[in-house]
């Protein structure tokens, strides 16, 4: 059953938005260029071209999201730019991914639980208190879950006087005990800016390169990938599908690189940890921006155990991530071009 909460999601929405803007413009953040300047940039262009080369027949539509002006987008920010109507957010059906890995909450930007041997890793937390207590918390005992199992929260990222991942971590911390996570420049730029009707977590740990958090059986991996924040982490995560090992990354910024220093930032990620490291799926707690990942959860749900939608092959793999690079770096060349770089 879908459950429809339409009304308080396109608030939600539309306060997200206001503030995704006041942000940036307080910022001065430009997070892609227009697609004037990006169809304009001659060198811009001849990088898509050889980005295409990567394609093949089986890595077009990851191709049509990730090799445009904007690269990936939430869900609803594209609708809005396409001039479509918004659709309706509802809370997915809790979905098992992978083996050890589940999707819950809102189709609009939801969480996960990674199961371990010793309890459990959420990731994000939506956005407040009500949501962690009225969506999040439900979604995670209808998973046959025990909210009482979290022992690490992590935080994908943050932004400065937002919560839209972190809001419901404060409450989850001080109800289970568990220990909150975070990029190290997260922590740095929320925790002067929160709102004091929604404290953030109390600061636990920072995550920086090569971190590591482990729970029994499973350890994850992070980097630091900045551009849609400045401490956005890239998380490598184990993950089993019927009996085989697989590890995937997911990136919590929408691989948003709007600077040459956070482009090559995502350019190390790929080249040192993603390609020699095999991790053969991309992630985001907004389902919608690097895939159909609600057709792909639907996929899941009703043939568990048929391949994986999520998970390309090793040989795909090693097409999918140099497209991510090259699509990355022909924005960044256009922007720099726009600004007179
Ligand atoms: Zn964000």
């Amino acid at each position: 059953m879908r459950t429809i909460f339409a009304i308080r999601i396109a608030v939600v929405v539309g306060a997200m938005t206001m503030l995704i803007g006041a942000a940036d413009a307080q910022n001065r953040r430009v997070l892609f260029p227009s697609a004037e300047q990006f169809a304009a940039s001659a060198e811009a262009q001849r990088i898509v071209r050889e980005a295409r080369a990567f394609v093949g027949d089986d890595l077009e539509a990851e191709y049509s999201i990730m090799c445009t002006h904007t690269g990936p987008q939430r869900m609803a920010l594209a609708r809005q730019q396409a001039g479509l109507p918004p659709l309706e957010p509802y809370v997915v059906e809790p979905t098992k991914i992978f083996d050890n890995l589940w999707f819950l909450g809102p189709t609009s930007q939801g969480a996960f639980v990674v199961t371990t041997s010793d309890g459990l890793i959420l990731i994000d937390t939506l956005n407040n208190t009500r949501e962690a207590r009225e969506i999040l918390l439900p979604s995670i005992e209808k998973a046959g879950l025990d909210p009482r199992d979290i022992k690490y929260i992590v935080l994908s990222h943050g932004h400065p006087a937002q919560t839209d991942h972190t809001g419901g971590a404060n409450y989850l911390q001080r109800t289970y005990g568990a220990r909150v996570a975070m990029g190290k420049p997260d922590w740095d730029a929320t925790l002067p800016a929160q709102w004091p009707e929604l404290p953030l977590a109390n600061r636990d740990i920072d995550l920086v390169d090569g971190s590591t958090i482990t729970l029994g059986d499973t350890t994850l991996r992070f980097e630091v990938s900045p551009g849609h924040s400045l401490g956005t982490l890239a998380m490598m995560i184990p993950v089993t599908w019927n009996g085989e090992s697989a590890t995937v990354m997911l990136h919590g910024g929408a691989v948003q690189t709007p600077t040459r220093a956070d482009f090559e930032a995502l350019e190390r990620i790929v080249n040192e940890v993603a390609i020699p490291g095999n991790v053969r799926g991309l992630l985001n707690t907004h389902p919608g921006i690097y895939q159909d990942t609600i057709g792909a959860m639907d996929t899941i749900r009703s043939a568990p155990n048929g391949p994986n939608p999520l998970l390309y092959s090793a040989e795909q793999a090693k097409r999918f991530w140099p497209m991510v690079v090259e699509c990355a770096r022909a924005r960044v060349v256009a922007l720099e071009e726009a600004a007179g770089g």
